[in-house]
């Protein structure tokens, strides 16, 4: 990168606003400064040699600013530092030796929500999205992070990615609700005092109910009618625990529409976790651990239903390319993994559908950042649902804006959460729809959440589960429950 550093800062763009995108400069924290302070700390922490961010990608950058008013972090935050330009401007400076990994450096990368609108916005084609995975891994591995920082990571990171851990958290947690002390703890508030991230992970937490406890699907559900294809199904970790209906209804629709579909017992976390999060060795060896499981299936595609999964399936082979005895498989394996909407859309429904209730029904289908710009997912979903009968799709404003789940980032970081999720339901809210189709367990728990802080009880559903009760004729009026 050729572009010299400017002393003076320059100002961002607060949420609403057009971003100011004349001044390529990125502004500094009050714990920067300035340009020539981070030099001057450029002594330690920085990146090592074991690929950093790429300064070729870097390069690319043209600092054009056309990224700016797509960004969410920039949105709410407002400085040029938490944008896809400045966070690139950080990248050059500590692959240089210019900037260090402080504790505001990190802050800046840390408020990336990966939601990759920027890899979308970007005209000269800047793989922000490889950048920002290959710098998360640096500060893992040089920055040390602060005792209740590496606390709270750790509780993630060992909990979320095994359901089998989580399982064991249920009983306590279903005892927890049924006591009712969701409602004291949140109207004392003093968790929130306590720990925002807990308080926000607390506001998260989905109804435990029976089907938490039990994997109810079988290893093999056979097609319905002549079968036409042969599929894999990946069931994920919160999504096998906490939705375990969406994965049912997810294996249906599939049989229904000729499909052998292969659920093998062994897989685990798909790794998207772990990954977003730039814990690198614990990624690797969780998608270690899912090629495995199906070696041998002979499928042919390994669908998934969750977008932040399906993202990262898909990168299997850039995730493992240093490893010699998985870089191939990993390829072969990425080459398989599909969206269910995006398999269906292509292969076509062949089950016959029925109208979802008597009247009209209006849907506002809200895009996951991992569908629509991690895998350029977004007609496929919305041509599916337009085939129920009686159904009419409503689009929000900044529909390709994050809704602020991403992954864990609404326990990481709060506060650009809370903000992005309520617009974000102001705006689905704003659509009239009646319903909210969601293609991510995440953004649907954000989204609940939300609704529930406004005061709303708008249905939030899976597309699976409206085409599955579409093909088995099943009527929402009696099945939704707006809770
Ligand atoms: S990332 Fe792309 S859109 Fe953003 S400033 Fe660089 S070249 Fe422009
Ligand atoms: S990934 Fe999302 S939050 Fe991060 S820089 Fe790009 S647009 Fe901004």
């Amino acid at each position: 990168m050729t572009t010299q550093y400017d002393p003076e800062p320059a100002s961002g763009t607060p949420v609403d606003g057009a971003p100011d995108t004349s001044n390529p400069v990125p502004e500094l924290s009050s714990a920067e400064s300035s340009w020539s302070d981070l030099a001057a700390r450029a002594k330690r922490p920085t990146f090592d040699a074991y690929d950093p961010p790429d300064p070729k990608l870097i390069d690319a950058c043209v600092h054009c600013g056309f990224c700016l008013s797509t960004c969410p972090s920039y949105r709410v935050i407002g400085k040029e530092t938490d944008s896809p330009r400045g966070r690139i401007y950080l990248m050059d400076a500590v692959n240089e030796g210019e900037a260090a990994l402080s504790p505001a450096t990190v802050q800046h990368f840390d408020s990336c929500l990966g939601c990759l609108a920027c890899v979308t916005t970007c005209p000269s084609g800047v793989r922000y999205d490889r950048l920002i995975a290959a710098t998360r891994p640096q500060i893992e591995r040089n920055y040390s992070r602060s005792w209740s920082d590496r606390l709270f990571r750790q509780l993630i990171f060992s909990l979320f990615p095994y359901p089998e851990r989580l399982r064991r958290l249920l009983a306590p947690l279903w005892l927890y609700q049924k006591l009712r002390l969701p409602q004291l703890v949140r109207a004392t508030g003093l968790l929130r005092r306590v720990s925002p991230r807990l308080d926000a992970m607390e506001r998260l937490l989905p109804e435990v109910t029976v089907q938490c406890f039990r994997d109810t699907l079988p290893t093999v559900v056979p097609a319905q009618g002549q079968q036409r294809y042969r599929v894999g199904m990946i069931l994920g970790c919160v999504q096998r625990l906490f939705f375990s209906e969406v994965n049912e209804a997810t294996a249906r629709v599939l049989s229904a529409n000729g499909c052998e579909v292969i659920i093998p017992k062994s897989q685990g976390c798909c790794a998207a976790l772990p990954s977003h999060q730039g814990q690198e060795e614990q990624a690797q060896s969780l998608a270690r651990q899912m090629i495995d499981s199906f070696e041998g299936t002979e499928v042919d595609a390994i669908i998934i239903n969750a977008a932040g999964c399906g993202h990262t399936l898909k990168e299997y082979g850039h995730l493992l390319k240093d490893d010699p005895d998985y870089r191939d498989k990993a390829k072969a394996f990425a080459s398989k993994v599909k969206d269910v909407q995006e398999f269906l859309a292509a292969v076509g429904l062949t089950a016959p559908l029925s109208p979802l209730q008597s009247e009209p029904l209006t849907i506002v289908y809200q895009d996951a950042c991992h569908l629509l710009h991690g895998q350029k997912i977004s007609l496929q979903p919305r041509q599916l649902l337009r085939q129920i009968p009686g159904v009419t799709l409503r689009e929000p404003i900044d529909a390709a804006l994050c809704c602020g789940s991403a992954g864990v980032y609404n326990m990481l970081q709060p506060d650009v959460a809370e903000e992005l999720g309520q617009q974000k339901v102001t705006n689905l809210l704003n659509t009239g729809a009646t319903l909210i189709a969601s293609s991510n367990p995440g953004c649907s728990l954000q989204i609940l959440k939300h609704l529930k802080l406004q005061g709303k009880s708008v249905p939030v559903l899976h597309p699976m589960k409206l085409l599955d009760y579409s093909i088995r004729g099943i009527q929402l009026d009696s099945r939704i429950d707006p809770d």
